[in-house]
């Protein structure tokens, strides 16, 4: 079976075409600038990247232009669209209604369109790219993967603010969490991985990109997520703050003369790693300012390992111990030097670090830990777009 994967975003929208029986992708790409001027990026497997600036005045003909491309003779991935016979979409928001993934009807749109309020820019967005594909493609079914959806099993120990009841009652404000999709994805590899049994295990999954969060994976279910009610709860990320004292925002606004969304932008935007070091958000810039002994390069990069730190203590609290620990995502999978400072940290649980073997793991499967440590740690890729194709393939 060939499934569409699709990521669409308020002016981009991500691509990939996956063959579910080998799991392999057939072709991927993303178009930007949609509604400005745009731009499609389509590589089929094995070729070069192409790249094409044409106008796309809204989603229906950005994807018009991706399935073009899918069947275009020369360079297609499949003969007819008929070969296409699922999409999978990632959904942003599913708040408390969407536990699981879900063939998406007419009433499922609806009740999508009723969670807007908790993700103003991502679930709109997500919601013109299901319809236009639906016009699209009418006959083909589609299914909708909730970022929040895994998250969804936390007890409401974990999901309730100390925030007067009636907020959590008239509004749903209560934690949720992202990233769920790879949470649950790297959780189950990394139990397949390192020989555990996923029913009966304690697993820490450290999602570190540049939106960064952690969770608690207990008996295959999550327990706990650093991220909230938006995604700017938690870690410390490449521009977002994480968690800080709520009363910052009234002291900042009075000195800076910010009004709320001033003091939001600066938070969500301006913030995290970036923020603290004047450098980047990005890691490898920043891997070479901590090198040359930039001090708040420094100071930034041992704030987010610390953060991390305590978060994975706060999680073995939660479950009663852990298992195993997982590093995902652009850092996690990639930047040896920052997994380290957070392992340095772990030795009270009888953690110890394979130095080498940590070096070497960049971008692939690897256990990071040695052979007598306490608890194994593990580098697993993260695979969202394959996670969302075995979801539609389960579904449909
Ligand atoms: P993500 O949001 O998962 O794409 O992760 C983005 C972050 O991962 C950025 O801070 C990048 O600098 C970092 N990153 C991704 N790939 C690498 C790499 N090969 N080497 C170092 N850092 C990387």
């Amino acid at each position: 079976m060939n499934v569409l994967v699709i990521n669409c975003g308020s002016s981009s929208l991500k691509y990939q075409l996956i063959n579910s029986e080998s799991e392999q992708v057939l072709a991927k790409g993303l178009c930007e600038r949609i509604g400005i001027d745009g731009r499609l990026v389509y590589q089929l497997a094995g070729n070069d990247k192409e790249i094409t600036e044409t106008p796309m005045p809204t989603h229906k003909e950005a994807i018009q232009l991706v399935l073009d491309a899918l069947v275009n003779e020369k360079t297609g991935a499949v003969k007819d669209l008929k070969e296409i016979d699922a999409v999978g979409h990632r959904v942003v928001h599913g708040g408390e209604k969407f536990a699981s993934s879900v063939v998406l009807t007419e009433d499922v749109l609806a009740q999508i369109e009723e969670c807007n309020d908790l993700a103003p820019l991502h679930n709109p967005a997500n919601l013109i790219g299901i319809r236009a594909c639906k016009e699209l493609m009418p006959n083909v079914p589609m299914v909708g993967v909730f970022d929040t959806a895994f998250h969804q099993t936390m007890p409401s120990t974990a999901y309730l603010y100390g925030l007067p009841y009636e907020y959590y009652e008239k509004y749903k404000v209560r934690r949720y969490g992202f990233h769920g999709t790879s949470h649950s994805f790297v959780s189950k590899r990394a139990a397949e991985y390192l020989n555990l049994d996923l029913n009966n295990s304690k697993i820490i999954v450290a999602h570190l990109g540049n939106g960064a969060s952690i969770s608690a994976v207990k008996d295959g279910k999550c327990v706990d997520t650093s991220m909230g009610l938006t995604p700017l709860e938690g870690l410390v990320m490449g521009t977002r703050c994480g968690d800080i004292d709520p009363a910052i925002m009234e002291f900042i606004a009075k000195k800076e003369n910010l009004d709320i969304e001033g003091v939001m932008n600066v938070l969500n935007k301006k913030s995290g790693v970036e923020g603290m070091s004047g450098v980047s958000s990005d890691f490898r810039d920043l891997q070479a300012a901590y090198e040359e002994g930039n001090e708040r390069a420094i100071a930034a990069v041992e704030v987010f390992a610390y953060r991390v730190a305590k978060y994975i203590g706060s999680y073995v609290a939660a479950m009663n111990g852990v298992d195993a620990i997982a590093f995902t995502a652009g850092i996690g999978e990639n930047v040896y030097f920052v997994r380290r400072i957070i392992m340095k940290y772990l030795g009270y649980l009888g953690i110890e670090v394979d130095d080498e073997a940590n070096v070497a793991t960049r971008g692939i499967e690897g256990i990071i830990s040695t052979a007598d440590s306490k608890v194994p740690v593990a580098v697993i890729p993260t695979n969202e777009e394959l996670a969302i194709c075995r979801e539609t393939v389960a579904l449909i």
